[in-house]
């Protein structure tokens, strides 16, 4: 049996914050803000690994509110949800995401991101898409306010 869960995710860029996607650091003018690391990508698909288990939401797992995640490492966040779901009897199987964003350009790192996010999850290689995309110069994504991160992941019933 398998069960599909969807994740979303956006963080405002800022000046002096480094900016790190799928637990890679990505050479860029500004950062993402965020009372984490505002890893954009982590957080998506760690919604949607939750998601698919119907065990609720990041931001319940891991609430804002508390001090014990300021500036946290948003790939342990991804790692202690991946946790939670296997203890509920649920298996990794896959994961598509999509980043969109104006800039930078992440085509040259989204083969490191797949590898990072696949290793931390302990899943097989080729499990993990990721695709970026622009917004056509539309809206906060168009005018550089922001970025923007959807995630599908796929588990199976152990
Ligand atoms: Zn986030």
């Amino acid at each position: 049996m398998i069960r599909v869960g969807i994740g979303y995710d956006s963080h405002r860029f800022v000046e002096g914050r480094p900016l790190g996607l799928g637990g890679v650091r990505i050479p860029h003018s500004r950062g993402l803000a965020g009372h984490s690391d505002a890893d954009a990508v982590a957080h998506a698909l760690t919604d949607a690994i939750l998601g698919a288990a119907a065990a609720g939401d990041i931001g319940q797992l891991f609430p804002d509110s508390d001090p014990r995640w300021k500036d946290a490492d948003s790939m342990q966040l991804l790692h202690s949800a991946h946790d939670l779901v296997r203890g509920r009897g649920y298996a990794f199987a896959q994961a598509d995401l999509t980043i969109i964003t104006e800039q930078p350009r992440l085509g040259p790192h989204l083969g490191s991101m797949a590898t990072t996010l696949t290793e931390r999850l302990g899943a097989r290689p080729g499990s993990v898409n990721l695709k970026a995309k622009t917004n056509e110069g539309m809206g906060f994504i168009g005018r550089g306010e922001g970025i923007a991160v959807i995630a599908v992941a796929t588990l199976e019933v152990r």
